[in-house]
């Protein structure tokens, strides 16, 4: 017996049979100062340099990131437990040289912005970002990955995460580094529910919504009844679910105030915290937009970002398709399931879309690749804005920039060809998405030509609202559903809309290109003295005065400019703000056939449901 055990252990010596292996283990001793110590074990390793860093961006979240910042007492250590020299890089970036095959790293990870980005930990609970979390060692990103979560002692708190689960309830798998840092973690005192949907295949998938609220569980069973028919209405637009690794999506969600309102998603998973109070269906949009995802930007993925850099950040300029076609879905939905009304979903939800293209310099200057790809600048998360950029002169969200767009597409492929953008969708889904094949700007197009047999419209309707900046014409194609798309103020003089601080009438933010105010040449941090000869003592003078003029009639202005005090002549405009109004609402005859337009695009699509 002997004998055999000696050969055998060198024949593994000889084929590597103890394989490669990256090991994490996070405790938390130190919660009420928001701190995780953090442990990284590197076995059988080739002796040699190892080069230990921080990421500096997050898939999902597309602006540069120095989560290097939130790590301190790094320190190496050899396989006997005994201290090996560190060599600090970069900021984040560590060099250790191993003889052994072995390293651990530790460190502790300051932990207190729970959003989709950073992560947060507390008496509360944990809320584990990877790529805010983990350093990680170059050039060993496909091995596997454990990682083990050791819970404060006498703690109840549980583990939800989409990472593989393991004999031991409190340690996870991963295949890979990229796997791993698409795996969020949240840990506390959470409830679950859970539930089945069948999948075209045949196959079941299993949804958990593991939720952290202190509002009652009643009202949780009403938000996870919800929250299946979402389910429901999200994959019958793409005909299916995708294959979630181990038929399972789990929704992570966390409504407490240490949170910042956030969403975020993953590849078989969402993480979706709020500071407010659940109330059983609130922010729900959210969560169809963060399942949409599960489909369109983590299987249908741009190939701009793939592989996924963590070492900078990501430029696309897909976005408007990625982040615009999902928020136009995750409202569309909402309509669909009857979540919120038709009223609000034209005035709130359309109208926000419309006011954003015709109403903002940087629909008008630039095209909706160009704003995506900014996002390298501005999407850097919640309460981490920079101030100072000119971003309001010169971008538009590509969120809503994308959601007008695929409006746009729905009323030209239900118009023209009878057809709908689900029908587009679920031909990008099977093109892309399922096969897994990261997608260009061109291969949308190539579906668009397929699907419509028509190669100059599919041309013609990219080269002008996604290469170029041109406005479609949505008053038209809204009045086929019984919209009636119009200005909210027409007649009504206007500067330009303004924050003004109560009391000193100053001006809180950038005025925006082409409005009166900016032609006359203020700006931001000016203060208002008088308007038309009226001293101003408080904001709301200022629609007063207004409203004894009319567009085109020019006022005199004075201001403080720092500490100088000019005078200048407004030309007042009138209010461009759009609104989108039911014509039975606004006193004309809805037509049967615009009933039937309308009932095709916002209605259930799940068979027997009836909105
Ligand atoms: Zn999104």
């Amino acid at each position: 017996m002997k004998k055999i055990s000696i050969l055998f252990i060198s024949l593994c010596f000889v084929l590597s049979c103890f394989s490669q292996q990256i090991n994490y283990s996070l405790s938390f001793p130190n919660i009420s100062h928001h701190e995780i110590n953090i442990e990284l074990i590197a076995t059988h390793l080739k002796p040699g340099h190892v080069i230990a860093r921080m990421s500096r961006s997050s898939p999902g979240r597309y602006g540069t990131h120095e989560f290097g910042k939130n790590i301190y007492d790094v320190k190496a250590w050899d396989s006997k437990n005994k201290p090996l020299p560190l060599n600090r890089i970069a900021g984040d970036i560590f060099g250790v040289t191993q003889e052994d095959g072995y390293v651990k790293i530790t460190y502790t990870l300051y932990a207190n912005h729970p959003d989709g980005t950073y992560s947060g930990v507390d008496e509360v609970g944990v809320h584990l970002n990877p790529p805010s979390a983990y350093l990680w060692l170059e050039g060993l990103d496909t091995l596997p990955v454990t990682v083990k979560f050791s819970l404060p002692q006498n703690s109840k708190w549980k583990i939800a995460t989409q990472l593989k689960s393991t004999k031991d309830s409190n340690t996870f798998e991963a295949p890979d580094f990229q796997y791993l840092m698409d795996s969020p973690v949240k840990i506390g005192d959470i409830i679950f529910k859970e539930w089945n949907e069948k999948n075209r295949n045949g196959g079941m998938v299993h949804f958990r919504l593991a939720i952290e609220t202190s509002s009652p569980d009643s009202l949780i069973s009403i938000f996870a009844a919800k929250l299946k028919r979402v389910t429901e209405e999200v994959s019958a637009v793409f005909g299916e679910f995708p294959d979630y690794d181990f038929n399972e999506y789990t929704f992570l969600a966390s409504y407490r105030p240490a949170m910042f309102g956030d969403g975020m998603e993953h590849r078989n998973s969402t993480m979706i915290m709020f500071p407010t109070k659940f109330d059983g269906n609130n922010d729900i949009n959210v969560f169809a937009h963060e399942l949409f995802h599960s489909w369109n930007v983590k299987r249908i993925r741009p190939k701009s970002l793939q592989p996924f850099d963590f070492t900078k950040s990501n430029m696309s300029g897909e976005l408007w398709f990625a982040e615009g076609f999902t928020h136009y879905y995750g409202e569309l939905i909402q309509e669909r399931t009857g979540n919120i009304s038709l009223e609000k979903y034209a005035a709130w939800n359309i109208a926000d879309y419309l006011n954003l293209i015709f109403n903002t310099p940087g629909a008008q200057r630039y095209s909706a690749v160009e704003n995506s790809r900014e996002a390298v600048f501005i999407d850097v998360g919640s309460g981490i804005m920079d101030n100072t950029t000119n971003y309001p002169n010169m971008f538009t969200s590509y969120y809503q920039y994308g959601a007008s767009i695929a409006l746009a597409l729905d009323m030209e492929l239900r118009s023209r060809f009878s057809l709908s953008l689900d029908n587009y969708m679920r031909n990008v889904w099977l093109k892309f998405g399922k096969p897994e094949i990261p997608y260009t700007i061109a291969g949308l197009q190539q579906v668009l030509e397929e699907l419509t047999k028509d190669k100059d419209f599919a041309k013609d309707f990219f080269a002008k609202y996604i290469y170029g900046n041109e406005k479609f014409d949505y008053h038209k194609a809204l009045t086929q559903a019984g919209f009636l798309l119009q200005k909210k103020y027409p007649g009504q003089a206007w500067m330009g809309n303004v924050n003004l601080k109560s009391k000193t009438n100053l001006i809180l933010s950038k005025t925006i290109m082409n409005t009166p105010l900016y032609k006359a040449g203020l700006d931001e941090n000016d203060q208002l003295v008088s308007l038309d000869s009226i001293i101003i003592d408080k904001p709301a003078q200022l629609s007063e005065i207004l409203t004894r003029h009319k567009p085109g009639d020019i006022i005199n202005l004075v201001y403080k400019h720092f500490d100088v005090i000019k005078t200048t002549r407004v030309v007042l405009d009138e209010n461009p703000e759009l609104s989108i109004v039911l014509f039975e609402n606004a006193g004309l005859k809805v037509t049967e056939k615009e009933l039937m337009f309308r009932n095709a695009w916002l209605g259930s699509k799940i068979p027997g449901e009836k909105n």
